[in-house]
């Protein structure tokens, strides 16, 4: 994950603490070398603008340059800018006071709303929840299929309506789960190749009938920067409580983790790392910042 980012970094460090003592220009030099990798890691031009601005700001005092480490000095404020940029930390969902607890999924085709879906039952019921997944995606016809299968490996069960209106399928599930003991309900919506308002409407529609407790947008993180325009997209649509970062485990340059918060002000809730259902991380902004400053 994020190879090319971590290594230029690093590279860009090292050079820092072979020079003892810095001056101001040493900083600079550091800076733009750090601006230059975020850029080709995708990250968001305003994003990488601000962040440099700031360690900058923090860096290039007297009572840094002239400390004993300054180099340590300086790279512990990208540190600190970076664990800030990806926001607090989180990896939790919310649990209602009053069964069942709703998470709506959403997000476009191909980005792991389904995988995720049963991930994210998986980890609850490993916390001693009973879940339920609920097929919503009655577009894709192997979508419903692959919910059920994932449903039986994890031995979580699925409500389907096959292809019923949406609305109607999710608003079912909850008398369901209520009837049937099962305390989160776990909705699988259906994605397009592309943002249109007919997605949205249905989203929307969907949410109005069952008023979710969260809104997970689930997103591929190999996208990039398109990753960040469709989060902005759907939280300005439906008011997202979270995302889902998903395909972490894959060659991505880390665009998306590192803009998705500062350009839409969502946090990143979880973190997935594979087809396989113990894929699922809590995203942890620290733990993210220093596997990318190694
Ligand atoms: P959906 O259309 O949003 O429901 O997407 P799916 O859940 O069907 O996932 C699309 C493809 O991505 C499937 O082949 C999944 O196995 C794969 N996939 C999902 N999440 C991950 C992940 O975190 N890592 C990797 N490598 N593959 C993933």
């Amino acid at each position: 994950m994020f190879q090319g980012l971590s290594e230029k970094l690093q590279e860009t460090f090292k050079r820092l603490k072979g020079k003892g003592k810095l001056k101001e220009a040493d900083v600079n030099e550091a800076m733009r070398e750090v601006r230059v990798a975020l850029l080709e890691a995708d990250v968001n031009f305003k994003v990488v603008k601000d962040f440099v601005a700031k360690v900058k700001e923090r860096s290039i005092g007297q009572e840094v340059l002239e400390s004993l480490s300054p180099a340590q000095h300086v790279i512990k404020v990208v540190h600190e800018e970076m664990i800030d940029l990806m926001g607090g930390a989180s990896g939790k969902i919310l649990i209602a006071s009053k069964p069942p607890t709703v998470i709506m999924l959403v997000g476009l085709q191909g980005a792991g709303k389904t995988t995720h879906a049963a991930k994210l039952a998986n980890m609850l019921k490993k916390q001693g929840k009973h879940p339920l997944l609920v097929a919503c995606d009655i577009y894709r016809p192997a979508a419903i299929k692959q919910l059920q299968v994932l449903g039986a490996q994890l031995n979580v069960p699925v409500f389907s309506m096959g292809e019923e209106n949406p609305r109607d399928i999710a608003k079912a599930s909850i008398t369901h789960a209520n009837q049937n003991g099962q305390d989160v309900v776990i909705i699988d919506t259906a994605g397009r190749l592309h943002i249109n308002e007919e997605l949205m409407g249905e989203l929307r529609d969907i949410k109005g009938s069952v008023k979710p407790h969260e809104i997970l947008l689930v997103v591929d993180a190999m996208t990039g920067q398109d990753a960040v325009n469709v989060a902005e997209s759907f939280h300005g649509d439906l008011g997202l409580d979270g995302v889902i970062l998903t395909k972490l485990d894959g060659d991505t340059r880390g665009g998306a983790a590192l803009s998705i918060k500062a350009v839409t002000g969502c946090t990143i809730k979880f973190i997935g790392l594979g087809e396989k259902m113990d894929a699922l991380e809590a995203f942890h902004p620290d733990r993210m910042a220093s596997r990318i400053l190694g």
